[in-house]
C-alpha cells in the first residue's frame, strides 16, 4: 500500500504517519519523489491499516498496489532507477555496452578481450569464473583463480567487471572482488541466492529464467530489493520456446514492458538469446531501438577454440563492427552510446 503525504507535509506529520504505520506492525518505507511524498507499507495485508491513517494531517490518500511485485513496480516509484556501476550508468539516457568472453580461461585470453573491447568502446567487462554449465563434465570456470584475473585486468583497463555468482556461499568472496554480481538464468529464482546478492552491497544483473514470464522475473528483482539493495539491473536473455534454430528465443517486447512496469533498467543478451554469432550484430541493434539500456556481449580472441559459447561469441573484429553499427543507430535514434 501506498500513503499518499501532501507535498507540503511536515516532519512531524510524516512522522506521525510511520509510527502508526509500525504500530500495526508494518515496516514504513519513506520515498521521497520529484513530484510525491509517498510512504509504502509492505506486508500481507496492509491495508487494513488505511482506516486508520487516512483522515491523519498531511495524509492525501491510501492506495493499494495491484502488483503482486511491489518495490520494482512503477507504482512504487514513477521515476526510473539509475544504477551506476562504479561510474557506469544503466537507466539514464546512455546506452552501456558489457562485453567480454563467457568463461574466463588464462590471463591472456581475458586481458587481450578486455582490452580489444575497452578500444571498440565497452564500458565493462564481463566473463564467467564460476559457470552453471548444462553438463557437469564441460569446463565449469576457473573459479577464485578466475576472480582474480578479472581484478588485474581491471586494474590494467579501468572497465568496471561484471561476473556471476552461483551459490549463496560464494557471494561474499565475489563481492569483494567484482563491481556488479550476475545472477544466471539458472539461478533466476534460487531464492535464497536472491536474498544473499540482495544484502551483498553490489549492483545485481538479474537474468530473466530460462521460463520466467515477466511477472515472475520482476518477483525475482523484488527479492532483491527486499533485502535493501535497489541497485538491479535486468537483463533479457532469451527464453525457452519450441524452436531449437536459435539457442533461445529472444523476448524483446519484454523491453518496453518491463519499462512500462518497472523503474528498473533492462539490458539485453544477444548472445544467449540467439546462441549464433551471426545473429548477434542484428539483435543488437534492435535492442537498442527497442529502448534497452544496454547489451552484454560475448566476445573471444579466438572463438572457435573458447571453452564455453564459443558459436554465439564474436571476434574482436566483429565486436568493433558491432560497436560502429550501434553508434549509427544511436544517432538517429537521439541516443548516445557510454
Ligand atoms: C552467462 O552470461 O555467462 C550465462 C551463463 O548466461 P545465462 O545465465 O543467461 O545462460
Ligand atoms: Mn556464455
Amino acid at each position: 500500500m501506498l500513503i499518499l503525504m501532501r507535498a507540503q507535509a511536515t516532519r512531524p506529520e510524516i512522522d506521525a504517519v510511520l509510527d502508526h504505520v509500525r504500530q500495526h506492525g508494518y515496516q514504513p518505507i519513506e520515498l521521497p519523489g520529484a513530484e510525491r511524498l509517498a510512504i509504502g507499507v509492505l506486508g500481507s495485508n496492509p491495508i487494513g491499516v488505511r482506516d486508520h491513517v487516512v483522515g491523519l494531517p498531511g495524509v492525501v490518500d491510501a492506495i493499494p498496489v495491484s502488483k503482486p511485485y511491489k518495490q520494482v513496480g512503477r507504482e512504487w516509484q514513477p521515476e526510473r532507477t539509475v544504477v551506476d556501476v562504479s561510474g557506469v550508468r544503466f537507466g539514464g539516457t546512455e546506452f552501456s555496452v558489457i562485453a567480454g568472453p563467457c568463461a574466463v580461461e588464462d590471463e591472456a585470453q581475458l586481458t587481450s578481450t578486455a582490452r580489444a573491447v575497452r578500444a571498440a568502446g565497452a564500458v565493462m567487462l564481463r566473463g564467467g569464473a564460476y559457470k552453471p554449465r548444462t553438463n557437469p563434465y564441460s569446463f565449469r570456470g576457473l573459479g577464485a583463480a578466475g576472480l582474480e584475473l578479472l581484478v588485474r585486468a581491471r586494474e590494467e583497463t579501468g572497465l568496471p567487471v561484471v561476473t556471476e555468482v552461483l551459490t549463496p556461499a560464494d557471494v561474499e568472496l565475489v563481492a569483494d572482488r567484482a563491481d556488479m554480481l550476475q545472477v544466471g538464468t539458472r539461478n533466476a529464482q534460487n531464492f535464497s541466492l536472491l536474498e544473499a546478492v540482495g544484502q551483498a552491497g553490489r549492483p545485481v544483473m538479474l537474468k530473466r529464467g530460462l521460463s520466467n514470464t515477466v511477472e515472475e522475473w520482476l518477483l525475482s528483482a523484488e527479492y532483491v530489493v527486499s533485502q535493501g539493495n535497489r541497485d538491479v539491473v535486468l537483463c533479457e536473455r532469451g527464453v525457452r520456446t519450441f524452436e531449437t534454430a536459435t539457442r533461445n528465443t529472444l523476448d524483446l517486447s519484454a523491453v518496453p514492458l518491463v519499462r512500462s512496469l518497472s523503474h528498473l533498467p533492462i539490458v539485453v543478451d544477444p548472445s544467449h538469446a540467439t546462441g549464433h554469432r551471426h545473429l548477434v550484430a542484428p539483435m543488437s541493434l534492435a535492442a537498442l531501438a527497442s529502448g534497452a539500456d544496454g547489451l552484454m556481449v560475448e566476445v573471444h580472441p579466438n572463438p572457435d577454440e573458447a571453452l564455453s559459447d564459443g558459436p554465439q561469441s564474436l571476434t574482436f573484429e566483429q565486436f568493433g563492427e558491432l560497436m560502429d553499427e550501434l553508434r549509427r543507430v544511436a544517432e538517429a535514434l537521439h541516443r548516445s552510446l557510454s
